[in-house]
């Protein structure tokens, strides 16, 4: 009864599969470190856009391909998006499992009769009723040692016209605060150093009274020595009182991920989004100037229909005006279902990618000028992995690790390169007092001290 994960897609696909991982352990299931030992293989699958849908399925073909007789379970949003067209389409795969109750996944490959599946009620009496569940207290993490993600909520009622995470994830449905600060406290406990606070629109977050601060407050008080990162808040309501708690509390790390998506106001019309360039500066300004040493994550989004030479102007004035430290700039994917679908105004895909890049090239710049001001400072940083690969770099008789500091998110961003541990005997997971010696690229070297 062994299973091997081919994981895809964001946070929270990843804390799906953390669930699913964790039922099957807990019904005997354990994880093959190589698909050739495995009695089944989880593809678990991203549906979001168009490249991300090929992705998954070329997944599925290369592993039929390479294992013509293991079970291939296809898991994750791709299933839960197109279940019945897969079905006829997609013979490679024996099943598909989508993310409405992943507590069923022990049952779903029980059907196939591989070994004895014990009863999961243990787990599923502490799990909360949403599409996406928690086992706070044994779910195997697939993060970087020291750090894991708590998806606060599932879905989102933003209606965002290019989007289809509300058809694959449904409307906006949020876990309770205590159930989330149980969470924490269990993951705190297991000695995680970092909070990724997630959800489709974070900032959406309400439960009975309780929306975004008060949650937080309620997380604040744990005590112990953690960081917390938020990450994905929608621009057109932000909460801004949490930015008081973070003047007050430095375990809340100034870092936001917020998506403006675009710079021209009919773009951001047409896009059903609420603000402008505008109004999202000056968002920006108010963080800023209360919080001098935030961090501001974006993604932009080009080639959306309707776009012309104008309106990509407009973007790459506020990418000027705004000087996000991070950027992620996607082409428009056109998504059946979704209200953008139907719009005129196509541009040629091959126009969206040069204003992709165009994008790109310009924040290169940017990013390298933002992370140049962090040089000489003082710091702490995350250690997740030490360096294992040949680095001309490194002295011989150096350790080098890799780490990640505030201004890092999981995954998405730059990292910490960090050198000079000497006689120290570092463990990843750890939170160390560092200062930053040069950056080299979008990375920071750090020595520790
Ligand atoms: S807020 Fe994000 S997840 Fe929600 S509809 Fe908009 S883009 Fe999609």
């Amino acid at each position: 009864m062994r299973y091997y994960l081919d994981p895809f897609g964001c946070a929270k696909n990843q804390v799906d599969a953390e669930n699913m991982m964790a039922h099957l352990g807990n019904a005997g299931w354990s994880m093959a470190e190589d698909a050739a030992d495995a009695d089944i293989i989880i593809v678990n699958s991203c549906g979001f856009i168009e490249s991300a849908k090929r992705e998954s399925i070329n997944a599925v073909l290369g592993w039929r391909k390479l294992y013509p007789r293991v079970k291939i379970l296809l898991a994750g949003c791709l299933a839960q998006r197109y279940e019945k067209e897969l079905t006829e389409s997609l013979p490679e795969a024996d099943g598909f499992f989508g993310i409405d109750d992943v507590t069923k996944i022990v049952e779903k490959v029980g059907q196939w009769g591989i070994g004895e599946c014990n009863s999961d009620n243990a787990i599923s009496s502490r799990i909360y009723s949403g599409s996406s569940n928690n086992d706070s207290y044994s779910r195997p993490l697939l993060s970087l040692p020291g750090s894991a993600y708590v998806k606060i909520s599932e879905g989102c009622d933003n209606r965002c016209t290019f989007c289809a995470i509300p058809l694959i994830r449904g409307p906006l449905h949020c876990r309770t605060v205590p159930d989330i600060v149980e969470e924490c406290k269990g993951l705190v406990a297991r000695g995680i150093k970092e909070l990724c606070i997630i959800g489709q629109d974070i900032g959406s977050y309400r439960s009975g009274e309780s929306e975004l601060p008060e949650l937080l407050n309620a997380i604040a008080e744990l005590t112990g020595n953690f960081w917390v990162r938020l990450l994905y808040i929608h621009p057109d309501h932000f909460p801004l009182p949490i930015l008081d708690l973070m003047q007050n509390d430095p375990r809340f790390l100034p870092y936001f991920d917020i998506p403006f998506q675009h710079g021209s106001s009919k773009i951001l019309s047409a896009m059903n989004r609420r603000g402008t360039a505008e109004t999202y500066i000056a968002l920006v300004e108010t963080i800023r100037a209360k919080l001098p040493t935030a961090i501001i994550r974006t993604t932009f989004l080009a080639g959306f229909p309707g776009e012309t030479e104008a309106d990509f102007a407009s973007l790459l004035d506020f990418q000027e005006k705004l000087r996000p430290d991070w950027l992620g700039c996607f082409t428009y994917s056109r998504e059946e279902g979704t209200p953008a679908y139907t719009l005129s105004g196509k541009v040629p895909k091959k126009i969206a990618a040069q204003r992709q890049h165009e994008v790109e090239e310009r924040q290169i710049q940017i990013t390298e000028k933002n992370m140049d001001r962090f040089v000489g400072q003082k710091l702490h940083v995350l250690l997740e992995e030490q360096f294992s690969g040949e680095n001309e770099e490194a002295d011989d008789d150096e350790n080098l690790w890799l780490g990640r500091l505030y201004c890092h998110a999981p995954e998405v961003d730059g990292t910490a390169v960090i050198t000079g541990t000497g006689s120290m005997e570092p463990k990843a997971g750890d939170i160390l007092p560092c200062k930053v010696i040069a950056r080299r690229g979008f990375d920071l070297e750090v020595r520790l001290l």
